[in-house]
């Protein structure tokens, strides 16, 4: 299996799978969905009573039930660095929780106001400042506060989808698109929803095959008399993105790494029982 990368950005990712086969494709889709790893809030704690800032009371109530709060803060992506951070369950403190398996971070604001992603404070290194700064969370009015102390954990999204690092996993069979006459170029070009063909001349061209959704309404125009269209089930055009909690190359590295720890495992576990 060949990565070929088209495109790569800091939270979006296009390539093609060569020489492969649809169930490798689909265990790909299958690591980025759900077996990478990352951090997310996992308990919150709410101060409850009054707060006194500066002389002025604020009370610790909120618009929302504490559990929507929670719920929301959960789903905020978390910067994650898979080096540095272990599962709790395997962490050297038993599941305590400590620097290397928890990230905390306090949300302390005062009405009137709208507490935002961005407020939330880590403890200890900025590096795990939350990247998107401006999701809602509550609306505080005059006299309302929060003050709230979050413990984000690694998880994957077999647990909970607020651990799920990739989204929009998808791929498609390799177009192949063969011009075999240009007699009905501007029909068929037009009847292209992707604008996969242009013209030169009289000549049709197939200028962007890898934009074909193979709809095959170009091959519709005349009965295939002019294009013939085909998926490709050894190449595959592979796309996702991530939430930011890491970057796109690192969730491949690692969905590549963890597909590639699971087949040894049970190529391994497959020699045992036959030795
Ligand atoms: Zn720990």
């Amino acid at each position: 299996m060949l990565i070929e990368i088209l495109e790569m950005e800091e939270t979006k990712a296009k390539f093609i799978l060569r020489d492969t086969t649809p169930a490798k494709a689909n265990a790909l889709r299958r690591a980025l969905l759900s077996d990478i790893p990352k951090m997310a809030i996992d308990k919150v704690e709410f101060h409850l009573g009054s707060i006194d800032v500066d002389g002025k009371d604020f009370e610790s109530v909120t618009p929302l039930f504490d559990e929507i709060i929670a719920h929301r803060l959960g789903m905020v992506p978390v910067p994650t660095d898979l080096d540095l951070f272990n599962f709790q369950k395997d962490c050297v403190c038993g599941g305590e929780g400590c620097p290397n398996c928890t990230i905390m971070y306090s949300l302390n604001k005062n009405g009137p106001c709208t507490v935002y992603s961005g407020d939330l404070e880590p403890l200890g290194s900025p590096d795990f400042r939350v990247k998107d700064e401006h999701i809602p969370i509550v609306e505080l009015s005059d006299g309302q506060s929060v003050l709230i102390y979050a413990h984000a954990v690694m998880g994957t999204a077999k647990e909970h989808v607020k651990w799920q690092v990739a989204n929009g996993v998808g791929y498609k069979y390799m177009p192949a698109v063969t011009v075999k006459s240009s007699a009905n170029a501007k029909e068929v070009a037009a009847s292209c929803p992707r604008k996969v063909f242009d013209i030169d001349g009289k000549d049709l061209i197939a200028a962007r095959p890898l934009d074909c959704i193979l709809c095959n309404s170009c091959v519709e125009v005349d009965g295939g008399k002019s294009v013939s269209v085909q998926g490709d089930d050894k190449n595959f055009v592979f796309s996702f993105e991530t939430d930011g909690s890491l970057t796109a190359e690192k969730a491949l590295m690692k969905a590549a790494d963890l597909l590639s720890e699971k087949t040894k495992a049970f190529a391994e576990s497959i020699s045992d029982i036959t030795a």
